[in-house]
C-alpha cells in the first residue's frame, strides 16, 4: 500500500498553481487581509522619504556640539521650529540649531539631532550638555528602502504588517490571486440535511459542513453541491459538473470497498487519472486521489474522523500551495511530549486527535478523551492537533516525545 509520504509527494506533484497573469484580481487594501500577493510590489518612494528626526529635540551641526560636556555646554541659537509635516525654511549655520520633533524633516545644514532630555532651553538659546554621536537620531532618506527595489515579494499572505507597508507606499488596491474554488459534495443513501427529520438508518451530513468550514478558513471559495445518492448516474453527473467548475473537488463517502462505493470507477470513466485508492494510514485508508486536466479530485472517506484527518493532512497544504503561497503552505509538525499513552497496531501510519496545551511555554499533547473509534466525531470537538505514530510504532508512553501535526 502507498505510504503517506509517497501519497503526499504524488499529490504535491500534481498541483498547478494559479497563474499570476490570469488568476488574479485587484482588491482594496482593507479587503486584502489573508489574500496572497500575486505580483511583487515596488515603490517609487524612498523610505524614509526625506532625512527626518527620530526624536523630539534639536537639529544641530555635529561640529558645534562634539565638545559639549555637562560643565561646558555648547550654546546654540534656536532659529526655527520644525514640527512634523512642516517644510523647513532656514539653513542651520554654525552656532545655530532648530527645535525639531519626531518625524519632522531635517533642516539643511544640520546633520545630527540632540534629544531634548540632554538640553536646556532658555529663550532663543539651547544648552547642549552631552556630545551626541555624529548623525545621531537622524533617519536618512532611503535607509529603510530605496525606490525601485522589491518592497514585497509575490506569494506572501497579506496581514497587518504587509498592509501597513502597502498603505505607506500609497497603494489603494493590491493585485492578489483569485481564491481557489473548491467543490464539495457528500455521497451516501443514509445522509440527510441537518434540518430534515431523521428516520431509522439516517444521519445528518456533517462532512459537508466540516469541509466547507475548513476550506473557507484556508481562503478558498466553496461551491457546495449537496448530498448525492449512491447512484452511479447521479454521481457521474455531479462529478462532471464539479470538475468543470472548480480547481479542487472534495467528495466524502463511496470510496471504500463496499458494493455501493462507486467513486473511483466513475472517475476513471470520466477520463481522470486515478493515482491511488488507498493510503497506509489510519484513519483515512480509503483515500482516493485523481487528477483531471484542470482539477484535482480527493475522494475522502465518509467516516467523519477520516474525512477531516485526510483533509487536514493532505488537502490543507494543497489549497494553500495552489492559492499561490510560495512558503509556509506545508503542514506544521512539532515534536512535543505526549501526556497520554498512545497506541497503534503498527501496520499503518496512525493519526490520533487531541489537544496541544502550552504549559510554561512548552507544548504538551493530550489525546482526546472518550471512545476513539474513527466513527466518533463527538470527541473531535475542541481538538487542535494530530499525534502521528509512524508505521511500526505501536506505543508512545506517557511522557514520551511524539510528532504532532498542529491544526
Ligand atoms: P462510506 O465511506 O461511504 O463507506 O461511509 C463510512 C461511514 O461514514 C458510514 O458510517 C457513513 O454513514 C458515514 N458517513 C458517510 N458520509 C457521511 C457524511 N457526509 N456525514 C457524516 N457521516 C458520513
Ligand atoms: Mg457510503
Amino acid at each position: 500500500m502507498l505510504s503517506v509520504r509517497d501519497a503526499e509527494a504524488t499529490i504535491l506533484n500534481s498541483i498547478q498553481p494559479l497563474n499570476n497573469q490570469q488568476d488574479i484580481e485587484f482588491v482594496d487594501l482593507l479587503m486584502a487581509n489573508n489574500r496572497i500577493l500575486a505580483t511583487p510590489v515596488t515603490s517609487s518612494l524612498d523610505f524614509p522619504h526625506w532625512d527626518n528626526s527620530a526624536m523630539d529635540g534639536y537639529a544641530v551641526r555635529y561640529a558645534d556640539v562634539q565638545q559639549a560636556r555637562a560643565d561646558k555646554p555648547a550654546i546654540l541659537e534656536v532659529v526655527e521650529e520644525i514640527p512634523a509635516g512642516y517644510q523647513p525654511q532656514v539653513t542651520i549655520k554654525p552656532g545655530q540649531a532648530a527645535r525639531i520633533f519626531t518625524g519632522a524633516v531635517m533642516p539643511a545644514g544640520a546633520d545630527t539631532v540632540v534629544m531634548q532630555e540632554k538640553t536646556h532651553r532658555q529663550d532663543n538659546r539651547v544648552f547642549v550638555f552631552l556630545a551626541p554621536q555624529p548623525q545621531e537620531f537622524v533617519r536618512h532618506k532611503g535607509d529603510f528602502y530605496q525606490a525601485g527595489g522589491e518592497l514585497l515579494p509575490a506569494g506572501i499572505s497579506l496581514t497587518a504588517s504587509e498592509i501597513a507597508v502597502l498603505a505607506a507606499a500609497q497603494r489603494e488596491q493590491v493585485c492578489v490571486f483569485r481564491r481557489p474554488r473548491v467543490a464539495i459534495f457528500s455521497s451516501g443513501n443514509e445522509l440527510v440535511m441537518p434540518e430534515e427529520m431523521l428516520t431509522t438508518g439516517q444521519i445528518a451530513d456533517s462532512n459537508q459542513y466540516a469541509l466547507a468550514t475548513l476550506v473557507r478558513e484556508l481562503g478558498a471559495e466553496v461551491l457546495l453541491l449537496g448530498i448525492i445518492k449512491d447512484d452511479p448516474i447521479a454521481l457521474s453527473e455531479i462529478i462532471d459538473y464539479a470538475i468543470a467548475n472548480s480547481d479542487v473537488v472534495l467528495s466524502t463517502g463511496g470510496v471504500s470497498v463496499g458494493d455501493y462505493d462507486y467513486i473511483s470507477k466513475i472517475l476513471a470513466s470520466l477520463g481522470a487519472k486515478v493515482h491511488f485508492r488507498a493510503v497506509q494510514m489510519r484513519p483515512g485508508k480509503p483515500l482516493t486521489f485523481a487528477t483531471f486536466p484542470n482539477s484535482l479530485y480527493f475522494g475522502l472517506p465518509g467516516n467523519p474522523v477520516s474525512a477531516l484527518v485526510t483533509c487536514w493532512r493532505f488537502v490543507q497544504p494543497v489549497i494553500k500551495k495552489l492559492a499561490g503561497l510560495s512558503q509556509g503552505w506545508e503542514g506544521k509538525f512539532l515534536k512535543v511530549r505526549s501526556q497520554s499513552e498512545l497506541q497503534s497496531h503498527g501496520k499503518m501510519e496512525t493519526y490520533i486527535h487531541g489537544k496541544l496545551h502550552l504549559v510554561n511555554g512548552v507544548y504538551q499533547f493530550h489525546k482526546a478523551e472518550g471512545n476513539d473509534s474513527s466513527g466518533n466525531l463527538i470527541n473531535l470537538a475542541q481538538t487542535n492537533a494530530l499525534a502521528v505514530l509512524p508505521v511500526g510504532k505501536t506505543l508512545v508512553s506517557a511522557g514520551e516525545e511524539v510528532l504532532v501535526l498542529k491544526l
